[in-house]
């Protein structure tokens, strides 16, 4: 039964803003979205689709993921939202942190709430095998700004995120990953994988499709930003045998300024 309810699963990018994808998970009747910035590209999905919404989950108080809920609400009064519990939120929502869980039995998923301090104290992923929503904590070849936390706790939570199974697919909220992996070729110029993340990024980014979802398995063999141990990136810091995180906070500055 589960089994046939995932397989009618879909996954869609709706793209809102300048680079954000607001995502969208649905069963062909039901819909849940990921960090609705923006409201209007999320109804006229839902409308073209004819999808009523379940559910709004949130990773993060930043405008760009929550400045549709409230619009979203007034049509969808029904939607269940999920969001951080240490963030402020000034609509009806469940607050939510580790250890709880979102069950969505329309689905047929239940996501592991998984908290991710860094980009912001609260931030927060959803996670249920194989789909990992990320919020701007991983990106496709990079991670989120420190805006709120400590180098140390954006490391840890991508440790976290670098524990979970390599067939995860990662849904990334921005449409950054070229010039993460333009950055990333500048520490590792030799990384057989990278180069070929290049070559497949550009071809996709030339036909106007998403870089996104990614892998873990591919972030893994591709992201510096998971990679703090590689001796190819050490080696191009020029900074001698320095432990991971500080090879972490070496590369989130820099990459501040690339
Ligand atoms: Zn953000």
């Amino acid at each position: 039964m589960i089994e046939s309810m995932q397989h009618k699963l879909q996954i869609i990018p709706i793209p809102a803003f300048k680079d954000n994808y607001i995502w969208l998970l649905h069963n062909g009747t039901k819909a849940v979205i990921v960090d609705p910035g923006d409201a209007a590209p999320v109804i006229a999905t839902l409308n073209q689709l004819s999808l009523s919404l379940s559910a709004i989950l949130v990773t993060h108080h930043h405008h760009d993921h929550i400045g549709g809920v409230s619009t979203l609400l007034k049509h969808y009064s029904n939607a269940a939202i999920y969001a951080p519990r240490y963030e402020n939120y000034n609509f009806k929502h469940h607050p939510v942190s580790e250890p709880n869980t979102v069950s969505l039995p329309e689905f047929g998923l239940d996501f592991s709430v998984i908290d991710l301090p860094g980009h912001t104290l609260g931030h927060i992923a959803y996670y249920s095998p194989d789909i990992l929503f990320c919020g701007d904590t991983l990106f496709g070849a990079g991670c989120g700004r420190l805006f709120e936390g400590t180098p140390e706790q954006m490391f840890n939570s991508l440790k976290k995120l670098a524990d979970l199974p390599p067939t995860t697919k990662v849904y990334c909220t921005h449409e950054y990953t070229l010039h993460n992996i333009n950055f990333a070729l500048f520490l590792e110029p030799n990384n057989t994988d990278l180069l070929q993340r290049k070559y497949d990024t550009e071809k996709l980014r030339h036909a106007s499709e998403p870089s996104l979802p990614s892998t873990l398995i591919l972030e893994l063999a591709t992201n510096p930003f998971l990679r703090c141990t590689n001796p190819e990136i050490l080696l191009s810091l020029q900074l001698g045998n320095i432990p991971p995180l500080e090879v972490f906070k070496t590369i989130r500055e820099m990459r501040n300024h690339y």
